[in-house]
């Protein structure tokens, strides 16, 4: 077994364990694998031991990465920053858009998706932690959001991502999960056409995917916890 295929077997028992602790089913919650600044070979080396889903941050690396992956069955989700001149060229490999923050970002892809004849999953991304070095809408802001995005003829609403607080204490970090989760019960129960679907929580990294599933998480980002840490 390689270390990425043990390591991938490390963190979905972690997800199993913080599955079962919290009374869900780990069957609920999906496993992306955060690729940011890992070459093609060792994406392919997760893909061999059973990941399907993984997560690029910078639309360079999307689109460096993914014509050396075309012959793996796999889905790729855009969970940076996504600038408006980058659409186009995510549009052609991304099945999903996770970092969705404003009503012209929306408008853009689902201008590029019709022109692509296609249509997208999109999440949107909340910024629960007041963090001024993090992007998305704040909480209050999301369900306005959603309702554009709900409108959107070639976008498909899935839910919403957050990045969780960056700090020791593990009750702030619960609390910007706990935030997302409200946030989302909010969009799901507006009656705003094309969101009564947006039950997804993307939430939780290496360092503390246990507090998001335990506050609701349906898909836990992981990098570190995978490939080991980044050079930066
Ligand atoms: C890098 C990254 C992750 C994974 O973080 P790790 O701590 O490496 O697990 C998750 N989400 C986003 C948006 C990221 O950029």
């Amino acid at each position: 077994m390689t270390a990425i295929a043990a390591s991938i077997d490390q963190v979905r028992s972690r997800i199993a364990t913080a599955a079962r602790e919290a009374g869900r089913d780990p069957a609920e919650v999906q496993l992306l694998l955060a690729v940011k600044r890992v070459e093609a070979a060792r994406i392919r080396e997760a893909f061999d031991a059973g990941a399907t889903l993984i997560g690029q941050n910078r639309a360079q690396e999307l689109v460096a990465t993914e014509p050396d992956l075309v012959d793996v069955p796999h889905e790729t989700h855009v969970i940076g920053h996504l600038q408006s001149n980058k659409v186009n060229q995510v549009m052609r490999w991304a099945n999903c858009v996770q970092s969705v923050d404003s009503s012209k970002l929306a408008e853009r892809l689902d201008r590029a998706a019709a022109a692509r004849e296609r249509d997208l999953d999109v999440f949107i991304q909340v910024n629960t932690s007041g963090e001024e070095t993090k992007s998305g809408v704040p909480p209050e802001q999301a369900g306005e959001l959603a309702a554009v995005v709900g409108s959107l003829p070639h976008l498909h609403l899935r839910g919403l991502m957050t990045i969780g607080a960056n700090s020791p204490d593990p009750g702030e970090v619960r609390a910007s999960y706990t935030a997302l989760a409200h946030a989302r019960d909010a969009v799901v129960s507006s009656a705003d056409p094309g969101t009564g679907e947006a039950r997804e929580l993307s939430m939780g990294m290496s360092g503390d995917l246990e507090i998001a599933i335990a506050a609701g998480a349906t898909m836990v980002r992981v990098g570190t916890g995978v490939f080991g840490s980044r050079n930066t």
